[in-house]
């Protein structure tokens, strides 16, 4: 390894082992210096903390893997421009990111590190300035009407949101979210459908406990309130040259992203069989299940397969999708007989609860299907 990336993590290591101290004491310096900084961030700062923290680890982590970088850093420079972020706020970070080395990490510290930590900072920073720059033709954000605000269960809402302007996205793709409840508070959602001429889009919403925005999309959120949208982001879209059949797992509100991916795949011209396997624990918590019936009976080569796990007397299928999925591919793969790699004419899609999407890869590659085609949405949740 050469010296630059090992100081860079050397230093990194000692803020990680005092990350609260750390992040206080460079918030701290960041706003006494530039007062006027603070009105861009959040009340409260804690998420704020953890992305900053997330994205730094991202930056000295990824300098060995330039791709990897330069792709993380134009999403996070394009995702700033909601913000208000400008080149003037990256001089300032920089000098509060280095005077917090210099007292956290000062047993590694030297003139070494102190010029390998601002190489790294700037080109990262003028990486996330230049991305902006080739954005800047585009709107920071659009606003939305709720629309139409559907209840469906205690904790969960579909929303359906007519944009000001066209956003354009991709099936799978999430826009984030900000509500008038939480200024500067953004999170992002799935959304639920495929591009319509009417320019709306649905998102399926669970309040979490104590959660911010989840909580005021549900609760108090209505028809006619107004929340802002960023631009649609993600990567887990279906790819445009295949016409392979489908296999969808979703679990909770992964559904969102599953069905505008459905909905795509029998846009017209197109006939690919589908199984959409919709994970939940009871058949209360089927909360699209009628929305999906309707896709299934107008195009009857998509089918819909609820796989319940808390309800023992279910008719259906029984346990996790990963418990069910030997039998589902079975019948998918019926055809492929005469092909000499059954998985050719096979993608497959997960999304939902981390834990759940781990135990469907785990069961699909155990089953012998190609990573390369299964898509999932781990990566970003994690992000
Ligand atoms: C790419 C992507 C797509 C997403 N799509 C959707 C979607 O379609 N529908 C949807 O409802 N959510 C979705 N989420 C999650 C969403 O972005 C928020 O994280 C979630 O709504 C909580 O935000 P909050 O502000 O309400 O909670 P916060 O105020 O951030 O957190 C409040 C509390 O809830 C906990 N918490 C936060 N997130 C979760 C979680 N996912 N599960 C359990 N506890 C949690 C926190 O640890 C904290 O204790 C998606 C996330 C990602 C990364």
């Amino acid at each position: 390894m050469s010296m630059e990336p090992r100081m860079l993590k050397e230093g990194f290591a000692r803020l990680e082992n005092s990350s609260d101290k750390a992040m206080s004491y460079f918030y701290g310096r960041l706003f006494a210096a530039n007062p006027r900084l603070r009105a861009l961030f959040p009340v409260a700062l804690d998420a704020q903390r953890d992305r900053f923290f997330h994205a730094l680890n991202r930056i000295v982590w990824s300098q060995d893997n330039p791709d990897d970088l330069a792709c993380h850093l134009a999403r996070l420079g394009r995702d700033h421009r909601r913000y208000g972020v400008t080149a003037e706020h990256y001089a300032a970070v920089e000098d509060a990111l280095l005077a917090t080395l210099r007292v956290f990490a000062r047993d590694v510290w030297s003139p070494r590190a102190e010029e390998a930590w601002t190489n790294a900072y700037r080109s990262a920073a003028a990486a996330m300035a230049e991305a902006a720059e080739r954005d800047a033709g585009a709107p920071p954000w659009w606003a939305a009407e709720v629309v139409e605000h559907d209840r469906r269960a205690d904790d969960l809402a579909v929303l359906t949101l007519s944009p000001e302007r066209p956003l354009p996205f991709a099936p799978g793709q999430y826009v984030t979210v900000q509500t008038s409840r939480w200024p500067r508070v953004w999170r992002p959602y799935s959304i639920a459908n495929a591009p319509r001429s009417d320019g709306r889009l649905r998102l399926h919403v669970r309040a979490r406990p104590g959660g911010w925005v989840s909580g005021a999309l549900v609760r108090d959120t209505g028809t006619g309130d107004t929340v802002l949208l960023g631009p649609a982001a993600g990567t887990m879209t279906l790819d445009p040259d295949s016409g392979r059949d489908l296999l969808l797992v979703a679990g909770g509100t992964g559904l969102a992203p599953i069905k505008a991916l459905a909905e795509q795949a029998v846009a017209p011209g197109r006939r690919r069989d589908v199984r959409l396997l919709v994970g939940a624990r009871t058949e209360r918590d089927l909360y699209d299940l009628s929305d999906l019936r309707l896709l299934e009976s107008v195009y009857p080569w998509v089918r819909v397969l609820p796989v319940l796990s808390d309800e023992p007397d279910f008719r259906g299928l029984r346990g996790t999708p990963a418990d069910v999925l030997t039998d589902v591919l079975a019948d998918l793969l019926e055809d492929a007989d005469g092909r000499d790699d059954p998985w050719d004419g096979l993608d497959a899609y997960v999304a939902g609860p981390v834990p759940m999407v781990r135990r469907t890869v785990a069961a699909l590659q155990r089953l012998g299907m190609p990573l390369k085609r299964v898509h999932h949405d781990l990566l970003r949740a994690e992000e």
